[in-house]
């Protein structure tokens, strides 16, 4: 007997209302032909901060000469991943505070995984930029790496604080060859183990890339 396997979309919807970066391009579109219009089809085009929405990073968008988003590799945007909820904490998130959020041997689960997906409940899902959000301090990034972490997801809009100029932990994360997504929507998601899927678009020398992502029971 054959089980279904449940999905979630953890990507947000992307139109003119969903929020950008305070200063980034934000998303429009506008119709090229139409049907109505007496042409054979509808076309769109669309204008677009590479960060709109669910995106991958590249390297590439903190330090010049690093990969772009072409170079992403694959392999570390599917495969078994690691939803924690660290909604309640506040600042920077340690070492202890994610162990303690995580039931079981951190090392152990987050090798196992190689996949982590932060839910700290500040979302763009909902409509609006968030003030602020928790971030992984550098010293746990660091540690998360020496675990064996490929891929560090958030629902936020970023990896590093909101005001943060040097971007430690986007910097931490690209040295040690990990990738990572941003501005999920993990609303719906029970912390947990699940499979990824997040492809990135192949847009040539990018800093980021837009994402479909889902997760798939296991
Ligand atoms: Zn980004």
């Amino acid at each position: 007997m054959t089980r279904e396997l449940r999905l979630y979309d953890i990507s947000v919807t992307v139109n003119r209302d969903t929020p950008e970066w305070p200063g980034d391009t934000a998303f429009s579109s506008d119709w090229s032909t139409t049907i109505a219009a007496g042409d054979s089809v509808n076309v769109s085009a669309m204008t677009s901060s590479a960060h709109v929405g669910t995106h991958a990073d590249a390297p590439l968008h903190v330090h010049d000469g690093w990969p772009g988003s072409h170079e992403l590799p694959l392999d570390a945007f599917c495969g078994r991943a690691m939803v924690v909820d660290v909604s309640d904490s506040d600042g920077e998130i340690s070492l202890d505070v994610l162990a303690g959020r995580v039931p079981g041997d951190l090392q152990e689960r987050v090798g196992r995984a190689q996949r982590l997906l932060l839910k700290t409940g500040h979302s763009i899902a909902v409509g609006r930029f968030p003030e602020k959000w928790p971030t992984l301090s550098e010293k746990c990034a660091r540690a998360l790496l020496g675990f064996g972490v490929r891929l560090l997801g958030v629902d936020c809009p970023s990896v590093d604080a909101r005001d943060s100029r040097n971007l430690p932990v986007h910097h931490m994360l690209f040295s040690g060859n990990a990738c990572l997504l941003e501005n999920l929507d993990l609303r719906r998601v029970p912390p947990g183990d699940y499979e990824l899927l997040a492809f990135p678009l192949k847009l040539m020398g990018m800093d980021a890339a837009p994402v479909r992502a889902v997760l798939r029971d296991i």
